[in-house]
Order: C-alpha cells, then structure tokens, then sequence
C-alpha cells in the first residue's frame, strides 16, 4: 500500500468539502444570494462578497479542462506515472478543481474528457478524484 496522501488542515470552511465524500457528496461552497460557488472554500463569497454561503453537493460530473501526465516521482504515495488534471464542474463551470484521473491508462485521457467524481479515503480524509464517464 502506498504511504498516505498529503493530509488537508480541515477547518470550518474547507470540512464539508474533504468529508463529503463519506456520503458520496461533492461538496461546493455555494452563495446563496447571487447563486455562483466558490473554491476552495472562503467565508465570503468571492463574486458578491455575501456570507450567506453553504456546501452545496453538486452532481460530480465534470469535463478535463486541461491534464499532464506526471512521470516525476514526487509524491512517494502516488506511483508513476499518473495524470493530474484540471476539471469543469457541469453544475459549476466557474469552479476548476485540481485533482487526479484514475481508473484507466495514462494515455486514454484527453481534453474534454466527461468525468464523474469517485472518492479515495484515507484516514478520515475524502480525496475527491475523477474517473472517465463514459
Ligand atoms: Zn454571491
């Protein structure tokens, strides 16, 4: 088994976001006056600068915004090679999230891609990662 991932520092904000995932939630900040999201996570909404913001569970499907394919063994608990990309929420276009596709080989991933979120646990931690949709 590969050693753990680098853990996040939860805290009020950011919580709902790295644990949703023990409900099978995708958990987005979400405004609830002018409808935009927000990440990662602020006590204020960055669009209208509202506090009337909540973690919202979008539907988990996204698109590849953009990837590479890491050869570098820089983190021990990730083994080489693997691809880290840039995914579009569908629910919320103006949220890029910076994660991992898994599930299939290196070189079948591609921009435009559908995804769909899958979670990997580890140690009460809720890592939101991608595999493809179709
Ligand atoms: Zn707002």
């Amino acid at each position: 088994m590969n050693p753990p991932r680098p853990r996040p520092r939860l805290d009020a904000e950011n919580r709902a976001f790295w644990t949703g995932g023990e409900h099978g939630h995708l958990n987005i900040q979400r405004c609830y006056d002018c409808g935009h999201f927000t990440h990662p996570p602020k006590p204020l909404c960055r669009h209208c600068q509202s506090e009337n913001t909540a973690p919202h569970a979008v539907s988990g499907l996204a698109t590849v915004d953009s990837y590479t394919i890491n050869h570098q063994p820089w983190l021990p608990c990730l083994a080489v090679p693997y691809v880290i990309a840039r995914v579009r929420l569908n629910d919320a276009p103006d949220v890029i999230l910076t994660t991992n596709i898994v599930g299939c080989p290196v070189d079948a991933v591609d921009f435009d891609d559908p995804v769909r979120v899958i979670f990997e646990h580890q140690d009460g931690i809720w890592y939101p990662l991608f595999e493809k949709a179709n």
